[in-house]
């Protein structure tokens, strides 16, 4: 017997339209790349949402076309957001960070129909324009007086194009389960991948972000994602915020300590997320100017391990809550967030961080499992590591443009190495490939760079598995020294006695400049390994 319920189907434009009905009066600010702060509400977004709708449908814009956009969180690419999915095509976000050769497979890849672009990039635009046959139209994300000077066929100006379109459009019922949006994974090994997220998931995974284990998200909230739409989708945030009513604030690309912290304060901020190297570079502003954060009450770290010297830091100095959270582009990318049980709360400090700094546990609509090589689940003891396994709703099936299917028995295998409490809470201990494989035991790399990182001397450190003529692997401590200090191979060996088993210290440190990162902020190992092919063991004594 089938249930008399309504099928609404879980599509994308009815966020926006929601915001509109709800919360039409709540704004989104956005730093422009112009120059100036754009502000405007909800109501006025899903207007001009409707008219480039209108405009791409008529540029031949169809169900399931790709139309990529290569730009910042701004105002614009919200409403591009809504506008290419609410019609049925494909949002196609594009991380512009790439070399242009990357960029350029990826968009012919995707065999993207359009592309909208910020300004900024009309360089790479342009050098990229001859090499993507199957884009029609190049869109300048900008009005009339700053319309880039650059050579590319069908230059549409954004503006213009969507000026004299009507503000009245009917969002397509559409089937839930045809795809919205279109996101390639970084591609640290062999060619990017690209992960095509539903209607249906995208909603969902927007529901769950907002509850309040996971990002606890409302309409008292002012949201700022400094994770850029272009990694994988500012995490939700451009669904997740409209959903609930919370105000938005787009940081265009000002994403360094300082332009981040003037716009917390002017605009009110109670909630930010972004990779661990944003954070850094907030703290560094923070110390460096005496100021004080006075309306961010939390912030979601992700995408690569948060050093428990920065979690620390925020919490002692500034009463700001860190929380950890663990996810992929296969993910869309929600995994897990960090929050604690109701028994937890009586914790004394030093077992509530040791909980805190863990990645956190999965919101519902997410299923875990570590197991070991031969697939056996391993026991939730907080200790044994293995193969981290996910299934869900927002979790991916297969790859774009792939035939074979990535999953193992029904589950998506990570390619992270972790191990989960009997309360189901996460801790990353490695990527699989970064594990350090010494004399028969497994270092994790994440350790000895947190380690590395709570000396008050050490900005950034990265642990890498060199190869050893005797241990099989041995791990190699790179360390970016804290600008003005001064600190020794030895002291840094020093800092790691007793605090993990004495195979597990580093072999050597050596120390550099700056450590390579990849387009979306993470140490590029890879990178690193190359800039290293020179490098030899010391002699032993
Ligand atoms: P990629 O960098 O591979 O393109 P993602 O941006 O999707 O793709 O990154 C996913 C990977 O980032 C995870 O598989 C994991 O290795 C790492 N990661 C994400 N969040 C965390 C975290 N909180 N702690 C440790 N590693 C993390």
């Amino acid at each position: 017997m089938q249930g008399k319920m309504m099928n609404q189907p879980l599509i994308v434009s009815s966020i926006l339209e929601h915001a509109e009905r709800y919360h039409g009066d709540t704004e989104i600010v956005s730093q422009t790349v112009e120059g100036p702060i754009h502000r405007y509400t909800y109501a006025e977004a899903h207007k001009r949402s409707k008219q480039a709708a209108n405009a791409l449908l008529k540029l031949g814009a169809d169900t399931g076309s790709r139309i990529a956009t290569l730009a910042w969180n701004n105002f614009r690419h919200f409403e591009l957001y809504y506008a290419i999915s609410g019609i049925g095509a494909i949002t196609h976000t594009v991380n512009p960070r790439l070399f242009p050769e990357q960029v350029s497979w990826i968009v012919n890849d995707a065999e993207d129909q359009i592309l909208c672009f910020d300004t900024s990039f009309s360089t790479l635009i342009e050098s990229i324009a001859p090499q993507c046959p199957s884009v029609k139209y190049w869109i300048a994300m900008t009005n009339r007086d700053h319309m880039p000077d650059i050579r590319v066929p069908n230059l549409v100006c954004y503006e213009d194009l969507i000026a004299s379109e009507s503000e009245e459009f009917t969002w397509p019922r559409l089937d839930e389960n045809s795809a919205s949006s279109l996101c390639y994974t970084s591609g640290t090994t062999g060619n990017p991948k690209g992960v095509l997220y539903s209607h249906r998931s995208t909603l969902l995974h927007a529901l769950s972000s907002a509850l309040p284990d996971a990002m606890n998200l409302s309409g008292r909230d002012v949201v700022l994602p400094v994770v850029p739409m272009f990694h994988v989708n500012a995490w939700g945030l451009p669904y997740t915020a409209p959903l609930v009513g919370a105000k938005l604030v787009f940081p265009g690309d000002g994403m360094d300590g300082e332009s981040l912290y003037q716009l917390f304060e002017s605009e009110g901020v109670t909630f930010s997320a972004g990779v661990p190297t944003v954070w850094l570079g907030v703290l560094q502003h923070l110390r460096n100017s005496g100021s004080k954060l006075s309306t961010v009450e939390r912030m979601i770290v992700g995408g690569a391990a948060c050093p428990p010297a920065l979690m620390q830091s925020f919490r002692d100095e500034y009463g700001i809550t860190i929380q950890h959270a663990w996810g992929m582009t296969e993910l869309s990318p929600l995994g897990t967030v960090n929050t604690p049980k109701s028994k937890h709360l009586g914790l004394d400090d030093e077992e509530r961080f040791k909980l805190d700094i863990k990645q956190g546990r999965p919101p519902f609509g997410i299923d875990l499992k570590i197991v070991d090589d031969n697939g056996n689940e391993l026991p939730r003891d907080g200790q044994t590591s293995g193969d981290l396994l996910v299934r869900g709703y927002w979790v991916i099936d297969q790859y774009y443009n792939k035939d074979d299917s990535p999953l193992v028995d029904g589950w998506f295998p990570t390619g992270d190495v972790a191990n989960q409490d009997k309360d189901g809470y996460l801790q990353i201990t490695d990527r699989s490939k970064d594990v350090i494989k010494s004399g028969g035991e497994w270092i994790s790399s994440i350790e000895l760079e947190n380690i590395a990182m709570s000396h008050a001397a050490v900005s950034e450190a990265a642990a890498l598995g060199l190869s050893h003529d005797k241990w099989d692997e041995r791990p190699l401590l790179v360390v970016v020294r804290k600008a003005g200090q001064d600190v020794s191979r030895e002291e840094i060996l020093a800092h790691y006695q007793g605090k993990v088993a004495k195979f597990c210290i580093p072999e050597d440190v050596i120390f550099v400049d700056e450590i390579p990162h990849t387009a979306t902020g993470k140490v590029s190992k890879v990178t690193l390994r190359k800039q290293l092919s020179d490098y030899r063991w010391p002699a032993p004594k």
